[in-house]
Formats: structure tokens, C-alpha cells, sequence
């Protein structure tokens, strides 16, 4: 499958891990929104939030623990936020499931 996440996943494409488990893969955002803008995915190929079902939503749970470690270990203390586009009107480029994760700076809401 031609998929830019599953290749940055799978070691083909490079890009600046900052974290990595048996079922999940974070590495920094290409273009950051904040200065400190991680992308988070589920390393098996999922294509949106539309797509999470009873038999695969354990990821989400997964993604969710590597967040809180990557909080930790980025000293994110003063809060960050987490951000899943999908589909088309959400804003969604890349076809593979992933959340933003954006901190040290203040961030207005609601969002544009
Ligand atoms: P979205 O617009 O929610 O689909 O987010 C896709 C994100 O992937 C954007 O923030 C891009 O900057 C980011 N991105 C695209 N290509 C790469 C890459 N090769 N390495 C890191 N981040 C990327
Ligand atoms: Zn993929």
C-alpha cells in the first residue's frame, strides 16, 4: 500500500522518532504548528477515526499511553493538545490515522 505513515513506520522513509512501541510509532511533525508538534500513529495501517471499530479500538487506548509518556518525557507539564483531523472538511492529508500533538506555547480556541 502506498501509504507515507506506513512507510515512516516501517523505517522506509526517515523521520525523528520520539517514540516508539510494538504497536504505536511517534516522531516529529515536517511542519510544526507549535514547538513542540509530534505525530502519533497506530504503526498498522488504519485510515481515519471513521474506520475504529469493538475489534480494533484497543489502538486508540494504546496511542492514548504513549502520550502520556511522551508528555512526561517531553516536560509538556504546562499542557499540550491533541488533535485528529478527518476526512476532507476535518483537514485530514494523510490517509493513515494519527494525532497531533502540539505544545510549549499557549494555544487560542476554539480552533479556525
Ligand atoms: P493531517 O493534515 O492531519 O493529515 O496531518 C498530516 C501531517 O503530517 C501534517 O502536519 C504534515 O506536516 C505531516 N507530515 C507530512 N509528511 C511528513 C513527513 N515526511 N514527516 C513528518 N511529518 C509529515
Ligand atoms: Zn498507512
Amino acid at each position: 500500500m502506498d501509504c507515507l505513515f506506513c512507510k515512516i513506520a516501517a523505517g522506509e522513509i526517515p523521520s525523528t522518532k520520539v517514540f516508539e512501541n510494538d504497536d504505536v510509532y511517534a516522531f516529529l511533525d515536517i511542519a510544526p504548528q507549535a514547538p513542540f508538534h509530534a505525530v502519533i500513529i497506530p504503526k498498522k495501517h488504519i485510515k481515519c477515526a471513521d474506520e475504529i471499530t469493538p475489534e480494533n479500538s484497543g489502538i486508540i487506548a494504546k496511542i492514548f499511553e504513549a502520550i502520556a509518556i511522551i508528555s512526561k518525557e517531553q516536560g509538556l507539564e504546562n499542557g499540550y493538545r491533541i488533535v485528529n483531523n478527518c476526512g476532507e472538511d476535518g483537514g485530514q492529508t494523510v490517509g493513515h490515522l494519527h494525532f497531533h500533538m502540539l505544545g510549549r506555547r499557549a494555544l487560542a480556541w476554539p480552533p479556525g
